[in-house]
């Protein structure tokens, strides 16, 4: 889901194309890969696992050697990090070559379809299938030109892309599409840019048009941009903009920070996350891990779930998941603890890894040693091929894209929407939940990429604006009960991560052992609320807190009225399952660590003392 650049124009397209990956870096990546149209009309691809200097001591040999080009940097969805698997990918005849940024879901049947008219593959990866798709299309359509090839190919699949192609027979045309990922074009003096945002041409030009979701483009220098829906081929008048943003703004999506940017993206990660898996329609949760091992889960004596810090309360909301519909017993460890102390362990168990870089020390050590003592091991990591990946029996990528901000926002809602696709899947197959319930509850989960979007438009200015009273604020205290206890637990940490200001998560009913002591009118309360699960209990935490004066910012279910009369702040959330209410949950309370940190003058993305990913024990 990260980086193309293309370029056709007068320039030399290596210098450009490289010069734009740089710049595109920002977004992490794996692999790096650059196809050139050279100057005697041949096409030459240099590829690589690693970084955009790895391509370089490669491809050196390029510069100056075509006008016409593009490049992309790979964040691994299909197929482990590789040269073999790296883009641009060229189909079979070599005379296309295309890179892509997203999932094709049905990249399967397209490939078996494929494979029965002759094509091979030489990657892993969905994007080969489209390649050769646009191939099949050339070659078994007569008088069919290059541009509606790939039209005919992009309508057969569904997913989600940003593609640029380019084809040996048409020197100098660059053809993109453009469905869920995002794509711009540069219009220059007798040049053109093509990026996945304008920060590798700005230095260039200032006119750019962003191609719409369903679009799609074929530029060159002869005919300029022609923009047509993907569909039904309708042409469309382009929309130039004016590039106002700085180079650091471009890299943000125009957001201050790039955790505010991931806080925002949630919506289509967690839609990411389920993608192809969750197909509603059918009814039917397909992933490959847990397919391949059902017994394996359903035959377990336990299950633990193993993790450090943010995966850690994602794992305890998994416990309360598959034990609720699975009714399969789960115990969730800190990996630290869990790798010291002797723990019982066998081949009867499944272990469950939950690690946002794959690369957690603690976790790793403590996977291992699961596996040592027989236990089936699974895991669940948004970075393809990292290190616990690869020890791992089998497992689900939580595909939520790339996470700059130390803070884990993104990574940590894909989590859950992977340990409810697990749960529900076990449920399913072992007897315990029934069809109509299963049903329901995934038309429910397939609905949380829409509330998460209502959340982020009805709630951030709200926040953005109450979080200037906590900017002296020294304590808070977060509470929850049930699905919203470890959503107290991760609201607390991520205000602390990124402001310093103390703040303690708590089930709610434990307050009243302990925490109570601290409550007065200069203690705020953030309580979790929604109107499913123990809500009558809530009210009455409320009503205790109260009676001590503290301040209470409450978040509840749209048009709640009991605890709103009660609480000084008010967040309305809408109404989900309680099992899925902790994902739609989290996003106010990000919010609202991220806003007090910013008027805190910390800094957000990359806060004292932490790092992304935690490779020390
Ligand atoms: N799904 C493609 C792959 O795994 C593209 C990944 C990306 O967006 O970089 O190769």
């Amino acid at each position: 889901m990260c980086g193309i650049v293309g370029y056709t124009g007068f320039q030399d397209a290596y210098d450009v194309v490289i010069n734009g990956l740089r710049r595109l870096e920002y977004r992490g990546y794996d692999s790096a890969g650059i196809v050139l149209d050279k100057k005697d009309n041949s096409f030459e691809v240099e590829k690589t696992k690693g970084k955009v200097d790895d391509l370089v001591a490669i491809s050196h040999h390029l510069k100056n050697t075509a006008h016409v080009g593009m490049g992309h940097t790979r964040w691994a969805t299909h197929g482990v990090p590789s040269d073999r698997n790296s883009h641009p990918h060229l189909s079979n005849d070599g005379k296309i070559a295309l890179v892509h940024n997203g999932i094709i879901e049905n990249y399967d049947t397209i490939k078996t379809m494929l494979k029965e008219k002759g094509f091979t593959f030489k990657s892993e990866t969905d994007t080969e299938v489209l390649v050769n798709l646009i191939q099949y299309f050339m070659d078994t359509t007569t008088d069919i030109d290059f541009p509606t090839a790939v039209r005919f190919a992009l309508n057969e699949v569904y997913g989600a892309y940003a593609i640029t192609v380019m084809h040996e027979d048409h020197p100098g045309v660059l053809v993109v599409g453009r469905l869920g990922s995002p794509l711009a074009i540069g219009l220059g003096e007798n040049e053109y840019f093509i990026a996945s945002d304008a920060s590798p041409f700005v230095e260039f030009t200032k006119e750019a048009i962003y191609l719409e979701e369903g679009h799609m483009a074929t530029i060159s220098l002869q005919n300029g941009v022609d923009i047509r829906t993907i569909k039904d081929n309708s042409k469309i008048e382009p929309a130039v903009q004016q590039l106002k943003l700085s180079l650091e703004q471009i890299e943000k999506g125009g957001y201050e920070h790039f955790m505010l940017k991931e806080i925002f993206e949630q919506p289509k990660s967690i839609h990411d996350t389920l993608r192809g898996r969750l197909l509603v329609e059918e009814g039917i949760i397909k992933m490959a891990g847990i397919w391949d091992h059902l017994e394996k889960f359903t035959n377990a004596q336990k299950i633990t779930i193993i993790a450090c810090g943010t995966s850690w309360h994602a794992g305890l909301i998994g416990e309360y998941l598959i034990e609720e519909f699975a009714r399969i017993p789960v115990e969730v460890e800190y990996a630290s603890e869990f790798r010291y102390r002797n723990p019982i362990i066998n081949e009867k168990d499944v272990v469950i890894a939950i690690s946002q870089s794959g690369e957690t020390a603690d976790t790793m050590a403590a996977l291992k040693l699961a596996k040592e003592r027989g236990a089936f091991i699974y895991g669940i990591c948004n970075v393809v091929d990292s290190s616990i990946s690869r020890i791992t029996d089998a497992g689900s990528y939580t595909h939520a894209g790339p996470e700059i901000g130390v803070a884990s926002t993104k990574a940590f809602t894909a989590q859950l929407t992977i340990l409810a696709l697990i749960a529900l899947k076990l449920g399913k197959h072992n007897g315990n939940l029934g069809n109509a319930e299963f049903m329901s509850l995934i038309s429910e989960l397939n609905a949380i990429p829409k509330k998460i979007e209502e959340v982020l438009a009805t709630t951030h200015d709200l926040i953005k604006e109450m979080a200037k009273d906590f900017t002296n604020t020294h304590n808070f205290l977060y509470l929850g009960r049930g699905y919203n206890y470890p959503a107290a637990l991760e609201g607390a940490l991520k205000l602390k991560e990124i402001s310093y200001i103390h703040a303690e998560g708590y089930p709610a009913a434990e307050m009243k052992h302990g925490p109570i002591a601290l409550i007065d009118e200069n203690m705020p309360i953030v309580i979790i609320a929604p109107k499913r699960g123990h809500y009558d209990k809530i009210v009455s935490n409320v009503q205790e807190i109260k009676a001590r004066k503290g301040k209470v910012i409450a978040v509840v279910n749209k048009g709640d009225v009991q605890v709103a009369e009660m609480a000084d702040y008010v967040i309305e959330i809408p109404d989900t399952s309680e099992c899925f209410s902790p994902i739609v949950a989290s996003v106010p309370l990000q919010l609202l660590a991220y806003y007090i940190a910013v008027y805190r003058g910390a800094n957000v993305d990359q806060p004292r003392n932490l790092a992304k990913s935690v490779t020390v024990e």
